[in-house]
């Protein structure tokens, strides 16, 4: 996220965390799908809070409600009403690749005399630029910036072949991470990239399906775990009630996201078989096996290092103690920034709890540093509130490279791990001592040999960039 462009300074500032891009949600053979919708977007709520929309059909025509703001600002009970039908898909969004504004808010209706279909997406096409540019050049015209409206364009110019093949030569075409759900009059298109880097899940409910970008909203909604969408799968479920599945790419390359076990996703979800929570315990107790230190009591930073410091704790034996409480109700600030109203401004968002904390040896546990500003502070209000030591210990490796793949890591030039040495680090932010776990610990605690962890080795696993200055140009991270 970049200061200036929709965040004024004190926010920049607080917003020290890599931030998830979007999630989606589709429904298909389930009555008042936008009312399950909702339940199952408000899940994924944590995925994107700029924006949000959903477009449903009753297999006659399509209707369409989108707006910014949060679910239940957007999805209020009379506008649902605007979107009847059984089948729907829908997004949360969050938004700096492609930019921000209504005009990229998801899912796009798409009107055409073969057919007309919603689409949306979760995650990042990274050969996009290329793809536009091509495709202007052959007559295409652009409403948005949104890579969504590319990959349609792509389905939609290949008029010799059946609708399938369309969409698996236009998948072909695109390198990158992504999970789309594309809604025609009776079909629900379920893709995934053949990378798999972003998750996405299959539910049963009421006779019907749903998918979702995390099992956590299946679960918001009743329905019942069926499966994971396969790398490079195309998945269609017919209005029938008939299923097809096929493949867009004959060799896959499974590498998911490891920062969706460390932070984006939400603790009850299960990605790929492994629950996110017990995946973070994991974590922490390996970092303790890794970086121990003697201390009196062990703090967590609300909420998603919550599970790690359990972790850390249990492995320890150090008491967990809630040395710091979050206040919910910090919403986006407007007032003009000063130092003092920096100090002010993270006090609002974390309160230390003196008596827990004061003449003792804490050990901090967070699941991530991006910027390390948030990181100094939290260190500066322990002491304050009379703690004798802080010794960091992050549940994750150092992030030492931006990553492209449909999440906001700030700017290479911003993250701190990138520049400086981990001992440089712990003067920067004033820790006793700081420690990292181990890109091994990571593999470990999922159980897992091979994920995207790009972010901390900058090898990719997909066509990127020639260099990060294009990448930057293009508006990527
Ligand atoms: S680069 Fe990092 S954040 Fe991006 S997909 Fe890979 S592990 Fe996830």
């Amino acid at each position: 996220m970049k200061w200036g462009d929709d965040m004024n300074e004190l926010d920049y500032f607080l917003s020290d965390k890599m931030n998830e891009e979007c999630g989606v949600f589709g429904v298909i053979n389930v009555k008042n799908a936008a009312e399950v919708m909702y339940y199952g977007l408000h899940a994924l709520q944590h995925r994107g809070q700029e924006g949000c929309g959903i477009v449903s059909t009753d297999h006659e025509d399509f209707y369409m409600l989108k707006g910014e703001g949060l679910v239940t600002e957007v999805f209020t009970e009379a506008a649902l009403k605007s979107t009847p039908g059984t089948a729907a898909i829908g997004h949360v969004r969050y938004s700096t690749s492609g930019g921000g504004g209504i005009a990229n808010v998801q899912p796009f209706l798409f009107r055409h005399h073969t057919g007309d279909f919603g689409l949306c997406h979760n995650g990042n096409i990274v050969n996009s630029h290329e793809i536009r540019n091509y495709l202007e050049m052959q007559g295409s015209i652009f409403q948005s910036t949104s890579d969504t409206e590319i990959f349609a364009h792509l389905i939609k110019k290949d008029t010799q072949t059946n609708r399938t093949q369309a969409i698996k030569h236009a998948l072909n075409q695109i390198e990158g991470a992504f999970a789309f759900l594309a809604l025609s009059i009776d079909k629900l298109y379920i893709m995934r990239d053949k990378n798999s880097l972003r998750p996405l899940s299959l539910g049963r409910l009421n006779g019907g399906y749903v998918v979702a970008s995390e099992t956590c909203a299946l679960e918001a909604v009743g329905a019942t775990f069926v499966r994971d969408i396969e790398p490079a799968e195309i998945l269609i479920l017919h209005q029938d009630g008939s299923i097809t599945s096929d493949r867009y790419a004959a060799k896959t390359y499974p590498n998911m996201c490891a920062m969706e076990y460390i932070y984006f996703s939400r603790p009850d979800s299960d990605i790929e078989g492994v629950n996110v929570h017990a995946s973070r315990k994991e974590m922490g107790r390996i970092l303790f096996e890794e970086a121990p230190v003697d201390a009196d009591v062990v703090v967590f930073v609300p909420d998603s290092s919550t599970s790690a410091a359990l972790g850390y704790s249990e492995a320890s034996g150090i008491p967990l103690e809630m040395g710091l409480i979050k206040n919910r109700y910090v919403g986006r600030t407007f007032i003009q920034p000063s130092q003092e109203l920096r100090e002010k401004g993270v006090k609002m968002k974390l309160s230390p709890v003196r008596s827990l904390v004061k003449d003792k040896r804490v050990v901090l546990v967070d699941d991530s540093i991006v910027r390390g500003t948030t990181s100094k502070k939290i260190i500066q209000l322990l002491r304050q509130s009379g703690a004798k030591e802080v010794h960091m210990r992050i549940a994750a490796p150092p992030i030492t490279h931006p990553c492209f793949y449909g999440v906001d890591t700030s700017t290479y030039e911003e993250l701190i791990s990138a520049h400086h040495s981990v001992e440089d680090v712990r003067a920067m932010i004033d820790a006793d001592s700081l420690q990292f776990l181990s890109i091994d610990g990571v593999l470990k605690a999922v159980g897992r040999k091979k994920m995207c962890i790009s972010c901390f080795t900058g090898t990719y696993p997909t066509y990127t960039y020639k260099n990060l200055e294009d990448a930057n140009k293009d508006g990527k991270f």
